[in-house]
């Protein structure tokens, strides 16, 4: 027979064990999971060094990382014949954030087995799997830099800070149909631009909110004069613009965007642009910036979910020579700290130790014009963040 007086002592018992197993949970420091996903070209090179910088940061703050490497591109082709194996995909599922290297072979073997569709089937799905529709690009062009710039001097020693935010998940790349069909003269290929209400909504709202904690400037970037979508797009973004009456809000025809980008790029705070046009205009940025080698980027989902990568692609041109710059992927690591994990000292100090290492100018790869190689950056930037003083979290 159970008594009252057992009833109760049972409870107390049950509470003391979930208490001590909370108390313990508390003790121990909480483990992030991150996908490591290094893939072709430059990307694995580049990867040691943001690694590296991820290990002085956990050092620094007592931070538990747990990385889990994956192939994916050509590198899980030759391995599984897939560019976005299961098992990829399963350790990007069970992890917090995935910090994501490049794909992509040579563009002349871009029609080779291994490399045919590998940007389509592994980046393009990954986006598509986890709904990641907001990249955010920072664009930053140190007046240090100035002479590595594309823009005139006189423009480029101003230097600049842009946010491109690039709708990622709809638009011209994703839009149904497309295809190609027919023969000889009257064979034809098509893609559909289609944006829904949603979509741009959300975005748009991205923007905004980013803008906020900036320059309070937003230019939505679209094709209004040509495009019934870019109407649309227009209308759709100006709705949201009410609700942000503290932002200036300006709209901006692509062709006029990519011009004044190169004649006054200081004017602008944040981009809002769809698929196609954020992924040209930040190239272009990229020249003007210095290098593509500088420029992370984060795409984020509805629910937070994050992957994080350079703005660049694989490189094949320098890549296994020590010459590519690791900052944009070390840069990529510190916004999944910031945005995935709200790490904010942590990432600031992977910042910081970047401007440190750019400022004084004495350690750079080739590409700004330093003859220093990968791994030589990497670890500059590392012993930069070792000897910041700010343990404060
Ligand atoms: P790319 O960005 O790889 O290279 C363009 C130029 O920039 C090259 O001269 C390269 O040497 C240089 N560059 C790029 N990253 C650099 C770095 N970190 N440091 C120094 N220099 C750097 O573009 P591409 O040549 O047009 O494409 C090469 C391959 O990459 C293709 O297969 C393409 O499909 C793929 N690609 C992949 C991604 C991605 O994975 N996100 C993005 C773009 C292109």
């Amino acid at each position: 027979m159970i008594t009252t007086n057992m009833v109760t002592t049972n409870m107390v018992t049950t509470n003391m064990v979930i208490n001590n197993m909370i108390d313990e949970m508390e003790k121990k420091p909480k483990q992030y999971k991150i996908a490591v996903l290094a893939g072709d070209g430059i990307g694995p090179e580049v990867m040691t060094e943001a690694l590296k910088v991820l290990e002085a940061i956990s050092r620094k703050y007592s931070l538990d990382f747990s990385y889990t490497e994956a192939l994916v591109g050509g590198a899980a082709y030759e391995k599984y014949q897939s560019h976005l194996p299961e098992f990829t995909l399963n350790t990007c599922r069970n992890s917090d954030a995935i910090l994501f290297g490049s794909v992509g072979g040579p563009v002349d073997e871009q029609l080779n087995e291994k490399w045919k569709g590998v940007e389509v089937n592994s980046l393009l799905s990954l986006r598509k799997h986890f709904g990641l529709f907001a990249n955010l690009r920072p664009v930053r062009l140190y007046p240090q830099l100035a002479s590595s710039s594309t823009l005139r001097s006189d423009i480029a020693t101003n230097g600049f800070d842009i946010l491109i935010v690039r709708e990622l998940t709809g638009g011209i790349y994703f839009g149904q149909p497309k295809g190609r069909e027919g023969a000889g003269d009257s064979e034809k290929a098509y893609d559909t631009m289609v944006y829904n209400r949603m979509e741009i909504t959300r975005i748009a709202k991205i923007a905004f909110d980013a803008a906020l904690r900036r320059k309070r400037v937003v230019h939505s970037v679209d094709k209004a004069n040509v495009l019934t979508t870019m109407v649309f797009w227009r209308e759709v973004v100006e709705e949201v613009a009410k609700q942000y009456p503290e932002v200036s809000y300006e709209p901006i025809y692509v062709d006029n965007a990519a011009m004044q980008l190169t004649k006054r790029p200081s004017d602008f705070d944040v981009m809002l642009c769809g698929n196609m046009f954020g992924d040209i205009l930040s190239d272009e940025a990229a020249a003007i910036a210095g290098s593509i080698g500088l420029l992370p980027s984060a795409s984020l989902s509805e629910k937070g979910f994050g992957m994080y990568e350079p703005s660049g692609g694989s490189a094949p041109d320098i890549a296994g020579k020590g010459l590519a710059n690791p900052i944009a992927q070390i840069l990529s690591a510190a916004m999944m700290l910031r945005y995935s994990f709200g790490l904010n000292s942590a990432a600031d100090d992977i910042e910081t130790a970047v401007d440190i290492l750019i400022s004084q100018g004495k350690i750079l790869t080739p590409d700004l014009g330093g003859n220093n190689n990968t791994s030589e950056v990497g670890t500059a930037i590392t012993q930069n963040i070792m000897q910041l003083t700010d343990y404060a979290d």
